[in-house]
């Protein structure tokens, strides 16, 4: 595993822990009936949306993937990285050169 992809694993997992910490923090409020509970929502939430955004940007900037055709190697915009459908460790994005839309294995930078 590269430098890089080390970094965004490491990054996905501070993401999902906090957002188990979040959701565990919401639920002991809800059970000891603390009002504060309703801000663990939000918090979640801004969390959740803005920890994907993140992921999603380091993503884009760690792999490429590659035209299984010309073999020409793709960098996904942000909007396809966070729409385009994903595959066991491939994308299905459009080859800029031979413009055929197709599943594109990933590969690191
Ligand atoms: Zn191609």
């Amino acid at each position: 595993m590269k430098k890089k992809e080390k970094v965004l694993v490491t990054i996905i997992g501070i993401y999902f822990t906090l957002l188990i910490a979040i959701l565990l923090m919401l639920f002991i409020c809800i059970f000891t009936n603390t009002d504060s509970w309703l801000i663990f929502v939000y918090l979640f939430f801004i969390v959740f949306v803005v920890g994907y955004l993140v992921v999603t940007i380091i993503r884009i900037n760690t792999y490429v993937y590659i035209c299984e055709e010309c073999h020409n190697a793709k960098k996904l915009s942000f909007i396809e990285g966070l729409f385009t459908t994903r595959g066991d460790n491939a994308r299905i994005a459009k080859c800029p050169v031979c413009q055929k839309k197709q599943l594109m294995k990933r590969q690191c930078r």
